[in-house]
């Protein structure tokens, strides 16, 4: 049996942003209807604290895939060479249970992370938002600009960061990149004030970002605090938006961003209007107002890994790119 092995440049080239969205869109359309399953992911911590491993199994109907993401998180990872997600999505074949792929997880997390905050900004964001703040600056910091880029017509960006040098150096390269401007703040609180849209894209364990910052209008992507034990927002912030997820049952599980104001009891569980399933099928009203502040609280979905790492496969098969190896054996 031959498997393709699929590193990390070839994953990237393979899952540009936009195709990425529309990747996900279909995706959140089957999880709707019922065609996605996949159970809440199990995550080990070592017990120096260090880094976790995660184990995300899933199955899509459409199109037909099955596999399990194994990954580790190592947040403390920005001071190294080392990215902080790295791992394997193992793709099967639905018909007969035989590995066809072995993908680079980092790759696929970077790009279907921001793919999915881009496919909620498209559905929740103003038309003409284009004032951006991001808040952090590592892999999902580029990753969303890009995203951010391709669903809203981004005019200007401001970048805060806790380590101020990496921001500048987001700065550099980003404006290299896109030939847009983007400044530095000192402060989070610079950053977001007069933005309509905020992706918080940090390893934050306590809220960096209140609520009583946050202009009328806005949309938050609110994504790096995805497993307990993280924060980014505070109690306010979420009380004060109309609030999405990419699934509730995970949100509730793992978001802290939304536990702990339910826990608070400043909010309920009905606070979240709906997840990214009801949005694409027209099932939850998004956004009611031009003043409504919108926040897609987003933990990240096993089938999101498997949607794209499956995307992947089918355009490296088709131009052969990767490598193939012989895994498993025939029956004689
Ligand atoms: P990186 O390691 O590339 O970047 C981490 C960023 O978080 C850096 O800007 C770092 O700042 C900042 N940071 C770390 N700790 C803190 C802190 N205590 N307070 C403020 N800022 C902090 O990670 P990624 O960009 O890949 O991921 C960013 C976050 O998103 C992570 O928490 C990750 O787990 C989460 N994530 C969520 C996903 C989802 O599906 N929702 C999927 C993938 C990632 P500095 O430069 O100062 O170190």
């Amino acid at each position: 049996m031959k498997t393709r092995i699929i590193g990390h440049r070839d994953a990237i080239e393979l899952l540009p942003m936009s195709g990425c969205i529309e990747v996900m869109a279909g995706t959140f359309r089957a999880l709707g209807r019922g065609e996605a399953v996949f159970p809440q992911r199990q995550v080990l911590w070592q017990p120096d604290a260090r880094g976790a491993i995660g184990l995300m199994p899933s199955w899509l109907g459409s199109p037909p895939a099955l596999g399990a993401k194994i990954a580790s998180v190592f947040p403390g990872n920005t001071d190294t060479p080392y990215e902080s997600h790295q791992g394997a999505i193992l793709l099967f074949e639905t018909l007969h249970g035989s590995l066809e792929a072995i993908v680079d997880a980092g790759a696929i997390t970077a790009v279907r992370t921001a793919a999915v905050s881009g496919l909620a900004t498209r559905l929740l964001a103003r038309e003409d938002a284009g004032d951006l703040a991001i808040l952090g600056a590592g892999t999902q910091a580029a990753m969303h600009l890009a995203a951010m880029m391709a669903v809203r017509p981004v005019r200007q960006v401001r970048i805060w960061n806790r380590n101020a040098e990496r921001a500048r150096q987001f700065v550099r390269s980003m404006t290299a990149l896109h030939g847009i401007p983007i400044t530095a703040t000192a402060t989070v609180r610079e950053a977001v004030a007069a933005a309509d849209l905020v992706c918080t894209v940090t390893g934050a364990t306590a809220p960096i970002l209140e609520g009583a910052w946050l202009a009328p209008g806005v949309h938050v992507n609110a994504v790096g605090a995805s497993v307990p034990g993280f924060r980014e927002l505070d109690t306010a912030a979420v009380a004060r938006s109309r609030v999405f997820v990419d699934w509730k049952e995970a949100a509730l599980a793992e978001a802290d961003d939304i536990r702990v104001p339910i826990r608070e009891k400043v909010v309920d569980e009905d606070h979240v209007v709906g997840d990214l399933a009801d949005l694409v099928l027209d099932r939850a009203k998004g956004r009611a107002h031009a003043n409504d502040i919108t926040l897609f609280k987003s933990v990240g979905l096993a089938v999101e890994d498997l949607a794209a790492a499956h995307h992947v496969f089918e355009q490296a098969a088709a131009l052969d790119a990767g490598t193939l190896v012989d895994f498993g054996a025939e029956r004689h």
